[in-house]
C-alpha cells in the first residue's frame, strides 16, 4: 500500500468512530442513506488518485454541485455581469435562507440556495432540457466520466421543494429572476441529484485546484481565472453559516452537501472529498469537517501557511563567464584578463513574483563595473509570469541605460520577452550568448555606452 493510502485509511479508521449528526430527512429519499457511509478521496496534480473506505458508493451530489454550475455560469456570462446577477458576500446564514440584497433582489451568493437558483438561471440555454443537459455534460467533465443521476432523489425533492420554489418566486417578484421560477428550480433539483462519489468529486476539486484542467483526463474544462473565482467564492461562502470557522480551521476553499459530500480544493496541490451523511447543525458532514480539520494539521494545508520554496531561483552569478569556443592564447589571456567584464547571472523554475524579485537582486548585485557585458541565463526557467516579465525588462532595461550590454539567453516561448526590446541580444543557448559577449570583447573592448535601439545591443 503506498503512504499516501496508508495515511489516508489511517485517518478514515480514526474518524469512523465518530458518531453525532443527523442525516437530512426535508428531502425525504435522502432519510434513507446509511449514516455509517464514509468515504474520503484524493486526487493529486499529478492525477494520481487516492481512497479510503467507500469512496466509490454513490449519493446526490447536492450543493456541491453548485461551484461547477457558477464556473459554468461564470464562463458564459464573464466576471462583471455574473456579480451584477449574484452576489460574493457571506450571508453567515442557513443555505436555505432567504439572503437578497434589500432593493435589488440579488442573492448574496452563488453557494446558498437563492444564489445556486438564480446561478442556474444564468446558464444559457434555449430551453431547461438543454440547460441541464449543459450542466450535466459540465459535471460531467469536472469529474472525467459520464454522470447520471438518481430520479428517486429528483422526485422526491421535486415533490417537497416548496421552499426553493418559493425562493425563485420571491427573487422573480424582485427582479433577480427572469427564467420562469417553477421551470428553473426543477433545473436546479435535477442539478442536484446528480450521482456521483467521493473519488468522483475529488477529481472535480482537483480540477479547481489545477487551475480548471482536468488532471486526470487532460482536458481543460475552465479557464483558470474562472477557477479561481470560483475558489475565492467557495473560500468565504462555501460552509454556509460555519464558513469563518472553517477558514479559521481548516484554511481550504471547500463546499459541502445535504447528503453528506464535501470538498476541499488544495490550489495547485489537491482536492479531497469525503462522503459520510450525518450534518452538524450548519448542514456539513461532521466525519468530513473532522477529515478535513485533522488532515489540514497534520500536513499544513492552511492556505494562510506561507508557501515554501523548494528550489532556489538563482542558479549563478559568475564573473569571468567563458564559452566553449576555440581561443587563441592571445585572445584567451585576454579574456581571463577582462574576466570581470562578462557577466553570467542563471536562473530555474517558474518566476513569479518572489522568484522574480530574487532574481533582480543577484542581477543588480552582479553588474559589470565598469560597464561590461551581462548575460541573463533563463535556460532553465519553466515559466515567466506577464508581471515578471514586466519587472524583468524594466530592470534590464536599466542596466542597458547605464551602458551595459544585455544578452538573454533562454527557451523558445522565452525568446519572445528578448524579441520585445531591441536593447537586448537574445540567444538560444548560454553559450552562444558568452561567445557573442566574448566577440565584442575581443573586436573592441568597453561596450558603447549608451546603446541605440536598431544595433541590437
Ligand atoms: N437540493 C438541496 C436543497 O436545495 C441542496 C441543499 C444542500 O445540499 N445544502 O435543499
Amino acid at each position: 500500500m503506498d503512504p499516501v493510502t496508508k495515511a489516508l485509511d489511517e485517518l478514515h479508521w480514526r474518524i469512523s468512530g465518530l458518531k453525532g449528526g443527523e442525516v437530512a430527512s426535508y428531502i425525504p429519499e435522502l432519510a434513507r442513506a446509511d449514516p455509517d457511509d464514509f468515504g474520503i478521496a484524493i486526487t493529486s496534480m499529478g492525477g494520481r488518485r487516492y481512497r479510503a473506505g467507500k469512496a466509490d458508493t454513490e449519493f446526490t451530489i447536492q450543493s456541491v454541485s453548485k461551484p461547477f454550475v457558477y464556473a459554468l455560469a461564470l464562463t458564459d456570462l464573464g466576471p462583471e455581469e455574473m456579480l451584477g446577477r449574484v452576489g460574493a458576500e457571506p450571508s453567515g446564514e442557513a443555505f436555505n435562507a432567504i439572503s437578497l440584497e434589500p432593493g435589488t433582489g440579488r442573492p448574496a451568493n452563488p453557494m446558498v440556495n437563492a444564489g445556486a437558483i438564480a446561478t442556474t438561471a444564468l446558464v444559457p440555454a434555449s430551453d431547461p432540457e438543454a440547460r441541464s443537459a449543459r450542466i450535466l455534460d459540465c459535471l460531467s467533465a469536472f469529474a472525467g466520466r459520464r454522470l447520471g443521476y438518481d430520479e428517486e432523489v429528483y422526485a422526491s425533492e421535486a415533490a417537497t421543494g416548496d421552499r426553493n420554489r418559493a425562493l425563485a418566486y420571491l427573487m422573480r417578484s424582485a427582479g433577480s429572476l427572469s427564467e420562469d421560477p417553477y421551470a428553473v428550480t426543477a433545473t436546479y433539483f435535477r442539478q442536484c441529484s446528480v450521482l456521483v462519489t467521493a473519488a468522483d468529486l475529488a477529481v472535480m476539486a482537483a480540477t479547481l485546484a489545477n487551475g480548471g484542467r482536468n488532471p486526470v483526463t487532460g482536458e481543460r474544462v475552465v479557464e483558470r481565472d474562472v477557477a479561481v473565482r470560483t475558489l475565492a467564492v467557495m473560500a468565504t461562502c462555501g460552509m454556509y453559516d460555519g464558513a469563518g470557522e472553517w477558514l479559521l480551521n481548516v484554511g481550504l476553499p471547500a463546499k459541502s452537501g445535504v447528503s453528506g459530500g464535501l470538498i476541499a480544493v488544495g490550489p495547485g496541490r489537491f482536492g479531497i472529498a469525503v462522503y459520510s451523511p450525518p450534518l452538524d447543525p450548519a448542514g456539513n458532514s461532521v466525519r468530513g469537517v473532522a477529515a478535513l480539520t485533522a488532515m489540514s494539521e497534520r500536513l499544513a494545508l492552511h492556505l494562510m501557511h506561507a508557501p515554501v520554496h523548494l528550489t532556489a531561483t538563482v542558479t549563478d552569478t559568475g564573473h569571468g563567464a567563458r564559452s566553449s569556443r576555440a581561443r587563441s592564447a592571445e585572445q584567451s589571456a585576454l579574456l581571463n584578463g577582462s574576466s570581470r567584464r562578462i557577466v553570467a547571472v542563471g536562473a530555474q523554475g517558474e518566476l513569479e513574483f518572489t522568484e522574480t524579485e530574487q532574481l533582480l537582486g543577484a542581477v543588480e548585485g552582479a553588474v559589470p563595473e565598469p560597464p561590461g557585458w551581462l548575460v541573463l541565463d533563463l535556460m532553465a526557467v519553466t515559466g515567466i509570469r506577464p508581471g515578471s516579465a514586466a519587472m524583468l525588462a524594466a530592470a534590464l532595461a536599466d542596466v542597458a541605460r547605464r551602458g551595459h550590454r544585455v544578452v538573454v539567453a533562454a527557451q523558445e516561448p522565452f525568446l519572445a520577452v528578448a524579441d520585445e526590446h531591441p536593447a537586448w541580444h537574445a540567444f538560444g543557448s548560454r553559450d552562444e550568448a558568452v561567445a557573442w559577449c566574448e566577440d565584442q570583447l575581443l573586436a573592441g573592448g568597453p561596450p558603447a555606452s549608451r546603446p541605440t535601439a536598431g544595433d541590437g545591443g
